[in-house]
C-alpha cells in the first residue's frame, strides 16, 4: 500500500475546491494499491480555503517552530499544517506505508520545489511540511511529475511500485 495526495486521486480537497486528479493515481486507488489523504483537511482546514505558503524558512524550520505557514491575508495556519502532517505520518506508521506519491509544489505535499511565500507563483527549493516529515521518518516520497518517468507502463493500465 502506498499513500497518495488526495487531490491527485480526484478528491476535491484543493484550497479552491477543485482537484488535481490524474488517471494514473486514480487507477492505483481503484486497484486498492493506494490510499488518498489530504493533510490540510486532516489538520482541520476547510475546503475551499484561502491559499497558504511557507514563510520565513524551510519546512523543517516550520516543524521546529522557527518558521510559519501563512495565508495570503496573513493569518497563521502553521498549527493546522503541522497537525495534518503529523496525522499523515501517524497513519503511515500504523499502516506500514513506506512510499508516497505527493502533489508537486504544494506547501504540504510538495517535494524539491515549493512556492516561495510571496503568493506570486515563484518557486524556491524546498519541501512541503508533510513531505518533509514523511521523508525525515524514512518514507520515500515522489511527486506526480516523477512517477510519469519511473513507474508507469502499458498506457496507464499497469503500475509497478
Ligand atoms: Fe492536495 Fe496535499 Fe494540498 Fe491536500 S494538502 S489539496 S492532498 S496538495
Amino acid at each position: 500500500m502506498i499513500l497518495v495526495s488526495a487531490c491527485l486521486a480526484g478528491i476535491r480537497c484543493k484550497y479552491n475546491g477543485k482537484d488535481n486528479g490524474i488517471p494514473h493515481i486514480k487507477e492505483l486507488v481503484r486497484q486498492g494499491k493506494a490510499i488518498p489523504l489530504c493533510p490540510e483537511q486532516l489538520g482541520g482546514l476547510p475546503t475551499p480555503r484561502p491559499p497558504a505558503e511557507i514563510k520565513g524558512g524551510s519546512a523543517r524550520d516550520v516543524l521546529q517552530g522557527k518558521a510559519l505557514v501563512v495565508r495570503r491575508d496573513g493569518a497563521d495556519v502553521t498549527q493546522n499544517f503541522v497537525m495534518g502532517a503529523r496525522e499523515v505520518l501517524r497513519f503511515c506508521q500504523e499502516m506500514g506505508i513506506k512510499r508516497a506519491i505527493l502533489k508537486a509544489r504544494s506547501p504540504s505535499c510538495g517535494k524539491g520545489m515549493i512556492y516561495d511565500g510571496t503568493f506570486t507563483g515563484k518557486l524556491v527549493e524546498g519541501n512541503g511540511i508533510t513531505a518533509q516529515l514523511l521523508m525525515d521518518n524514512g518514507i520515500e516520497v515522489v511527486t506526480e511529475d516523477e512517477i510519469e518517468k519511473i513507474c508507469w507502463e502499458d498506457k496507464g493500465k499497469q503500475i509497478f511500485l
